[in-house]
């Protein structure tokens, strides 16, 4: 090791002296120039260590300084392309959110208008939900997760909650049903065996300390076969006998007949939130990004007295939601509530859209593609899009995707991902797909760039 050659490196000053360091210093706080430039340094004198060549200069080191701290300045979720055919992907963030559901500056998130005095920030999306639910009240918290752990603690803490052994469901890794029922100090009862529970099991087991009945959608799996369960109806009946409240997480949020849905098998369909209700439960809880197409939410509606005892736990207020959450919950309830241009969330745009169209436009992509880089192995072929997020596991959705036929899949699809926007693929072995039916409107220009960017990458 020659110690020489570090001595070659630049002090912290000159780095700072040239073009690219002042430009710096006139956008950043000097602290974290002088920071990353240092940092810069220190990877320099690290690689000739290891038996680097040249040291880099001043301009050099100024140029990683820049690249380290644009990074860090802009770090944060970025807009990326989805184009997994999976629509309510948790890695790109389940629900597609419009710009004009983002609220800035001020708002009156907790205010009365008519009497200026403080007000509660639960009172703006009640009758939103209360009109598309049928339910008497409404409550939103963070996330569905959330707003079970909030049911449960505070109904039942303390006491033994009911809930069908193949109900028993763990969700995306993290989120199990036992556990959920345990941080909140309640005892789990099992009843049935896996596949088949009645309502006598839910009879049999109930003790004086019995404090609820939860029911819950199994969303991410599907039991075929010698299955039985009893309905909420059945379950309502039960509960009431016991004299316990029944609360049923139906997991997605579901508020239309998913049925009316082309392309789904005839026995598969989401629990309606207004159906559990209208069945008889106290209280129905879910998730505001899955089905209902909206931002991260967790919404509870049901009976006044139970909403309202859940509103008042201290717990609550530990789960409650931020106004850029509310405002964007509104504007997607909005679109339920309506039927002309506005109505539908993009959630449900997407599960509904034609798989025809979805064919035009990876046909119209692939050829606007060719015409710049004739050399790119590119064709059109049918697949199986997905709802996503638990929602409707079995169904594979219609669709269509362009396919890049590549020796190298994995380093293509990296490049599309780390492009601006990012754009996520799915891999095949000796291919690339990209799936129309979770491309949103107006990203088609950018998708086609990003396939034309790809010819730096010499795709063959
Ligand atoms: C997704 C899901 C949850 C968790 O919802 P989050 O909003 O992700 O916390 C809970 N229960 C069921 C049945 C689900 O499908």
């Amino acid at each position: 090791m020659d110690a020489n050659r570090l001595q070659h490196l630049p002090p912290v000053n000159e780095v700072l002296g040239t073009p690219a360091g002042r430009e710096l210093l006139g956008r950043f706080r000097r602290e974290f120039v002088v920071r990353a430039v240092r940092e810069a340094l220190q990877e320099a004198r690290e690689a000739l260590l290891a038996g680097g060549e040249a040291a880099p200069g001043p301009d050099e080191l100024a140029a990683a300084a820049q690249a380290r701290l644009s990074a860090i300045a802009g770090s944060g979720p970025r807009r990326v392309i989805n184009a997994t055919g999976v629509i309510l992907h948790t890695g790109l963030g389940r629900a597609p959110m419009p710009a004009g559901w983002v609220r800035t500056g001020y708002c009156d998130v907790e205010i009365d208008r008519a009497t200026g005095e403080r007000g509660s920030r639960q009172d703006h999306l009640r009758e939103p939900l209360r009109w598309l639910s049928g339910a008497e009240d409404a409550l939103v918290v963070n996330n569905n997760a959330a707003a079970t752990l909030l049911a449960v603690d505070t109904l039942a803490r303390g006491g033994e909650v009911i809930v069908a052994r193949g109900q028993l469901v763990e969700i995306g890794g993290s989120f199990r049903m036992p556990d959920v029922i345990e941080a909140s100090g309640a005892r789990l009862v099992e009843v049935g065996t896996t596949n088949k529970v009645r309502a006598q099991d839910y009879l049999r087991a109930a003790t004086e300390r019995t404090a609820l009945i939860l029911q819950v959608h199994p969303s991410n799996f599907r039991l075929v076969g010698f299955t039985e369960a009893p309905d909420t109806g059945e379950l309502a009946q039960v509960a009431e006998e016991l004299r316990v409240p029944l609360v049923y997480d139906v997991g997605s949020g579901c508020l239309f007949d998913t049925q009316s849905i082309a392309g789904l098998e005839a026995e598969e369909r989401e629990p309606v939130v207004a159906e559990a209700v209208e069945a008889g439960a106290d209280v129905v809880c879910f998730s505001g990004d899955k089905l209902l197409g909206g931002p991260q939410a967790g919404i509870l509606v049901g009976k006044r007295g139970y909403i309202g005892a859940m509103a008042r736990s201290p717990l609550a207020r530990a789960l409650r939601v931020d106004k850029m959450v509310l405002g964007a919950l509104g504007h997607c309830l909005e679109a339920h509530l309506r039927c002309d241009e506005g109505g539908q969330p993009p959630a449900e745009r997407l599960l509904r859209r034609d798989a025809e169209r979805l064919r035009e436009r990876a046909e119209a992509l692939c050829a606007k593609v060719r015409a710049a880089l004739p050399e790119a192995r590119l064709s059109v072929e049918p697949g199986l899009a997905a709802p996503g997020s638990g929602s409707l596991p079995a169904t594979g959705l219609p669709s269509w995707r362009v396919a890049l036929s590549t020796d190298r899949p994995e380093a293509v699809a990296r490049a599309l991902r780390e492009g601006e926007p990012g754009v996520f693929p799915l891999v095949r072995e000796g291919a690339v797909l990209l799936d129309m039916r979770t491309v949103l409107d107006g990203e088609w220009e950018e998708l086609a760039q990003a396939l034309m960017n790809l010819a730096r990458l010499r795709p063959g």
